[in-house]
């Protein structure tokens, strides 16, 4: 398994290490080379998306101001 090279800078770490994500998310995405994640993609295309998206592409709303 190899860390996603986007993580240092993803809100997706800081929300893990705020322990307001499931680990869950980190362990299937980020320390999978980011596969499958829709973050992933949107930012290889440098396309806008919000920090409260998860990597399944879903929007957390409580998340919005973590
Ligand atoms: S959420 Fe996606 S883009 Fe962000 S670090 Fe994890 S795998 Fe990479």
């Amino acid at each position: 398994m190899k860390q996603c090279k986007w993580y240092s800078t993803c809100p997706i770490k800081r929300f893990n290490e705020k322990g307001l994500l499931d680990k869950s998310w980190p362990n299937r995405y980020c320390l999978n080379n980011g596969k499958q994640c829709v973050r992933y993609e949107m930012e290889e295309c440098n396309i806008p998306h919000p920090d409260w998206m998860l990597p399944d592409g879903s929007l957390e709303k409580r998340l919005e101001n973590e």
